[in-house]
């Protein structure tokens, strides 16, 4: 079986190690189908972010092009031994989507798939980097942490329901688990999480399985076992990504979600070609 890993990360992003060769040949050794180069996309085009050290959340902007040159000159250069594919990791942020669309328009022509994640919340406080460890102080803030949860995918639902947000994938799904730091009351957020689901159903885009889980505290893949399950029967697609941040990590316990995935059903992974969906078999 040949697998694809459609979310990694460079040195581009300032705090991932390697560069994109680097993955590239990665890849190639892992006998990958795919190698998705998903970027961070540039912090500096959003208002806000002055508390946050988003300097080491991504490349800064005037260096796009040379991100988006270096990958497409590796994807000609391997072309023989790896379909290497372009993508950005977009972060949504509700009351600013537009800020990067004359970036994006740019590179149109270019990108295979744009994975849409929530890093950030729209707090009473400000932009809350809820998955970086130096905001966990920043936890108290909120009632509980259903209040973080809650937030989170009504986040979620925002973005998918956002026309003028565009994008293929839906990244890390339930990223807010990350530090093992749980709900309360489970029932009510997976209902909000369920209902995430069946919009992003009607939008038709896919969710990835992304394995990065497996190496943090909740020790456990995004989304969970459960919402998979209620994925498979809505009839939601799903790829496979590793959200590797060193060439190491390409393809982190893929055979294990593989497996996974077959048992709860799933035939088929999800493919991107300049935004044009396909799908392989597994
Ligand atoms: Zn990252
Ligand atoms: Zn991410």
């Amino acid at each position: 079986m040949i697998l694809e890993d459609w979310h990694t990360h460079s040195s581009f992003c300032r705090h991932a190690t390697g560069n994109l060769e680097q993955y590239v040949k990665a890849a190639i050794i892992k006998k990958l189908g795919v190698i998705g180069l998903s970027a961070h996309f540039p912090y500096d085009v959003l208002d806000g972010i002055e508390n946050m050290p988003y300097h080491e959340y991504s490349m800064p902007k005037d260096e796009l092009d040379s991100f988006v040159l270096n990958a497409i000159n590796l994807r000609e250069k391997y072309k023989n031994q790896v379909s290497v594919k372009i993508g950005f990791e977009l972060d949504f942020v509700e009351k600013q989507v537009d800020k990067h669309h004359e970036y994006l328009e740019r590179y149109s022509d270019q990108i295979d798939y744009i994975i849409g994640s929530i890093h950030n919340l729209e707090t009473h406080f400000g932009l809350f980097a809820f998955d970086d460890f130096r905001f966990l102080k920043y936890y108290d803030k909120f009632e509980d942490t259903d209040e973080i949860y809650m937030n989170y995918f009504k986040t979620m639902q925002a973005m998918i329901s956002s026309e003028q947000f565009h994008f293929t994938t839906i990244g890390h799904f339930d990223l807010p688990k990350k530090f093992k730091i749980l709900p309360n009351n489970k029932e009510l957020i997976m209902k909000e999480g369920i209902k995430a689901l069946k919009m992003a159903k009607k939008r038709d885009v896919v969710i990835e399985i992304n394995t990065s889980g497996l190496r943090k505290p909740i020790k456990e893949q995004y989304p969970s076992k459960e919402f998979i399950k209620e994925m498979f029967n809505l009839g939601i697609d799903v790829v496979l990504g590793s959200d590797a941040h060193h060439p190491n990590e390409l393809a982190y316990e893929f055979e294990l979600l593989t497996t996974l995935l077959k048992k709860i059903g799933y035939e088929r992974l999800a493919h991107f070609d300049k935004g044009i969906i396909s799908y392989i078999k597994i």
